[in-house]
């Protein structure tokens, strides 16, 4: 028993002495869980580069690790040493895959240390250049006379294009208008579509503004309840709801995450360096250029973010549930 004792109290000095020491020379990695150059990955570069103004010594790099909806990026940081040394990156498909994958290698909740809430970021309903279409309506008119024929990407099923995609197809009530296509994240997916290779995307504004203002891709409406009437290119286009898609919102979150059980010295200096970065006149100078949100609320607070998330999962779940559609 002394012995169990003493091994403790050196198990609480050695990480009591991690913690003071941290980060150390060893980078602390932040796993995207999608494609490298897509919207995720693009919150992630902007946020390493303001998080390493406010943890002395530090040196963040980010990570892709893509597939089956951002849950193997997930999976992979839930499975991670608790050392500060690898965080993961996500968005509501943190919330959404339990409600679709019945099999989840992980659990939300318990499998991760909350360290704050970074961003609300709108999506857009993009199309090929070629689509004959140039506004919403016609753009709907044109699916409806096409239905069967046409295809739209996502980045897996519980990502957040996915959602979006099935969100709006279920009010068009043509059934089966379109063919899905999954890619490992929406980076991949914008060059298919930009090409021509597919026909229809719904997609972070943090991805598709650049796109939208240079005319590689058509864009016919924002997902928010209200237009974007003051960004300089997204206030152009209306919002799904006036367009008389009733009660359509939304807007998608992202947050940052350690395994559980990381050293509470280290999460705090996480999350406080978190707090400081979102008051970064640079990082949110680029997010509101991209049409993103940075979060200036209580959901920066771990506790809050975490009670964000789970009432996130709530609402996603029952209506997944309704629709009896799982991805596993
Ligand atoms: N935007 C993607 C999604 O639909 C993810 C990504 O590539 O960042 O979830």
């Amino acid at each position: 028993m002394k012995k169990l004792f003493a091994l403790a109290a050196i198990a609480a000095v050695s990480l009591g002495a991690h913690a003071q020491t941290y980060p150390g020379t060893k980078p602390i990695s932040i796993v995207v869980p999608f494609t490298a150059g897509g919207p995720t990955d693009r919150v992630a570069r902007d946020l390493a580069e303001a998080m390493r103004k406010f943890v002395p010594g530090s040196n963040f790099v980010v990570e892709n690790a893509a597939g089956a909806g951002g849950t193997i990026g997930a999976t992979k940081v839930a499975r991670a040493a608790p050392d500060g040394h690898t965080l993961l990156l996500h968005h509501i498909g943190m919330a959404a895959t339990p409600a679709l994958y019945r099999k989840l290698a992980y659990k939300t909740l318990d499998d991760f240390e909350y360290l704050g809430m970074i961003n609300d970021v709108p999506m857009t309903l993009i199309g090929k250049p070629q689509l004959p279409a140039n506004t919403y309506r016609d753009f709907e008119n044109y699916i409806r006379a096409n239905a069967g024929k046409l295809n739209i990407a996502h980045a897996g099923l519980g990502s957040a294009s996915h959602l979006c995609g099935l969100l709006w197809q279920s009010t068009l009530q043509t059934k089966d208008a379109m063919t899905t296509i999954p890619f490992g994240g929406t980076a991949p997916a914008m060059t298919a579509l930009i090409g021509g290779q597919v026909d229809v995307m719904c997609d972070q504004t943090t991805n598709t503004t650049q796109q939208i203002e240079s005319g590689r891709v058509k864009a016919f409406a924002v997902t928010t309840a209200k237009p974007l009437s003051t960004h300089p290119v997204l206030k152009h286009y209306p919002s799904l709801q006036e367009m008389g898609l009733k009660g359509f919102n939304l807007t998608i979150w992202h947050g940052l995450y350690a395994p559980k059980g990381t050293p509470e010295a280290i999460t705090k200096t996480l999350n406080e360096a978190l707090k400081k970065a979102l008051k970064d006149p640079d990082f949110i100078k680029k997010n509101e250029g991209l049409g993103a949100l940075v979060v200036n609320d209580n959901r920066t607070e771990p506790a809050e973010h975490k009670k964000f998330v789970a009432a996130e999962m709530a609402k996603i779940k029952t209506a997944v549930d309704a629709a009896g559609k799982y991805a596993d």
